[in-house]
């Protein structure tokens, strides 16, 4: 018999499949994405004592299939559930656009340590009821930048000049900012404040901490998210689910 893998692991994702069973996507420090199968989950809930809800950290048990086809959950044990998360619908959706994002952005058995504890970072304050759009921000850069596509917020991409002025462009394929001149060749770039500009680059580049102690105005905020918004769904070439029903509820939502 096949010697299980122990492992740490977040569930990303979850979707039912065949008659009983559940298939739950795992994110895993030293494995990356995997793609389990929990047998008879979807009858017996006690069979896994309900820890296969999204965004629960755990502590697993694996067995990697012998040639082809899923890998099995044989066991699991909760290590945080962040149940809060699930009980509010706002901090539920901004955690499941991050859970997608690294879907996406990652393939299977491809370990990405920093990604894993960004993200167990992430759900940690956001059960704390922290900022949810400044933190989901924060976690967009710093994912872009994990990934290897951090957007240069420095220097024109184009001849290496400080932007100046009180607006700068975007560069149209996401490569970083341009300064006016190199912008005027530019056809369809994005403007954004140069107060916007500071504030992503102290998201991405600044400790967590500090990070918590800065105040973005809801301007740049919205123009932040929207650039980050637009980076992710350039280099992914799609514009992931989770975006829809989370920009209808940060629109209602005063409290932001
Ligand atoms: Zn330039």
């Amino acid at each position: 018999m096949q010697q299980p893998i122990e492992t740490e692991a977040i569930v990303i994702a979850t979707r039912d499949f065949a008659e009983s069973d559940r298939l739950i996507t795992l994110f895993t420090p030293e494995h990356g994405k995997i793609e389990t199968i929990a047998k008879g989950a979807k009858k017996s809930l006690h069979r896994f004592v309900n820890a296969l809800e999204p965004f629960s950290f755990l502590d697993a048990s694996l067995v990697m299939p012998r040639a082809t086809g899923f890998t099995r959950l044989d066991s699991v044990k909760i290590k945080m559930s962040f149940e809060a998360l699930r009980q509010d619908f706002l901090s539920f959706t901004a955690a499941n656009l991050c859970c997608e994002l690294i879907h996406r952005w990652t393939k299977e058995m491809d370990p990405h340590i920093d990604i894993f504890r960004n993200l167990l970072y992430y759900l940690n304050c956001l059960s704390q009821k922290q900022d949810i759009y400044k933190l989901t921000l924060f976690f967009k850069l710093r994912l872009l930048a994990l990934v290897g596509y951090a957007p240069e917020l420095q220097f024109c991409v184009k001849c290496g000049n400080k932007p100046t002025g009180n607006s700068v462009t975007i560069e149209q394929h996401g490569k970083g900012v341009l300064c006016s001149s190199c912008a005027e060749k530019e056809d369809s770039a994005q403007q954004i404040q140069m107060g916007t500009l500071y504030c992503l680059r102290h998201l991405s580049i600044r400790s967590a901490k500090e990070v918590m102690r800065l105040k973005p105005s809801p301007q740049q905020l919205a123009e932040g998210w929207n650039t980050a918004k637009k980076l992710h769904c350039l280099h992914l070439k799609t514009i992931p689910n989770s975006y829809a029903v989370l920009e209808t509820m940060i629109n209602v939502s005063t409290n932001l």
